[in-house]
């Protein structure tokens, strides 16, 4: 199966394609090597960053977020910051183009997990942040969930959509402060199955103060995971999430 998707992957690669970006030339719907080139400059680039949620420390000793409240995820792999132009494929997926989108995305994601270190154990379940009804029933469907797929397919990891749950629909977060969000996630997902010592890694488009991903890995904890990683698309700058 797997021999067969990535035969099938290697031939997909070489016919050509618009980038997502630019519009110019490009192959196998990735985005033109340009616009791959500056999408993720900030994460070469960019100076030091928290070893655990991939903040841009911009010169400060020690990260503000993870000092002060350590999260319970171990680490955040990020594809790019969460500024132009990579914010445009953001909103590119959560517009509804998430066929040419997700993919490609995935690919980016992939690129970034194949260089971490130390790298991401084979044998990690992977599965998305499970979106609100409200959020799936505005775009009829689930970015994270899109991405989520493809990447486990590139990584050959296992997908469990279904690991973990979510109780209710929260509140809105956008006018809560940091603290607020982190209280308001706790309760929010669960996992109905024991996860005795597994490795998880959780997929989510944006990670912005972490709160959400700090939830999803308390309830994967409480179920007896190991380590969680998040592996997100767009890391939020510092100056922006305040
Ligand atoms: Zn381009
Ligand atoms: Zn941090």
């Amino acid at each position: 199966m797997g021999g067969i998707y990535e035969a099938c992957a290697s031939l997909l690669r070489h016919i050509s394609s618009d980038c997502g970006l630019c519009g110019g030339r490009a192959r196998g719907g990735a985005l033109c090597p340009p616009c791959q080139g500056s999408v993720t400059y900030s994460m070469r680039h960019g100076g030091a960053r928290c070893g655990r949620c991939g903040l841009a420390l911009g010169g400060l000793a020690v990260c503000p977020d993870c000092s002060l409240r350590p999260p319970a995820f171990e680490r955040v792999i990020a594809a790019f910051d969460y500024a132009y132009p990579g914010d445009v494929l953001i909103h590119h997926l959560k517009a509804g183009r998430r066929y040419a989108s997700a993919g490609m995305l995935a690919g980016l994601l992939h690129a970034a997990v194949r260089a971490a270190e130390p790298p991401l154990p084979d044998d990690t379940l992977l599965l998305p942040v499970p979106s609100s009804r409200a959020a799936v029933l505005q775009r009829g469907f689930n970015p994270a969930a899109e991405v989520a797929r493809a990447l486990a397919r590139r990584l050959q990891l296992e997908y469990r959509p279904g690991l973990v749950l979510r109780r209710r629909e929260g509140r809105r977060q956008a006018h809560l402060s940091r603290a607020d969000r982190l209280r308001s996630v706790h309760a929010l997902y669960h996992c109905p199955q024991p996860l005795q010592g597994a490795k998880v890694a959780v997929v989510d488009d944006v990670l912005t103060t972490g709160s959400t991903l700090h939830g999803m890995a308390a309830a994967l904890k409480e179920a007896g995971a190991a380590t969680v990683t998040g592996l997100v698309l767009a890391r939020t700058p510092y100056s922006a999430h305040r």
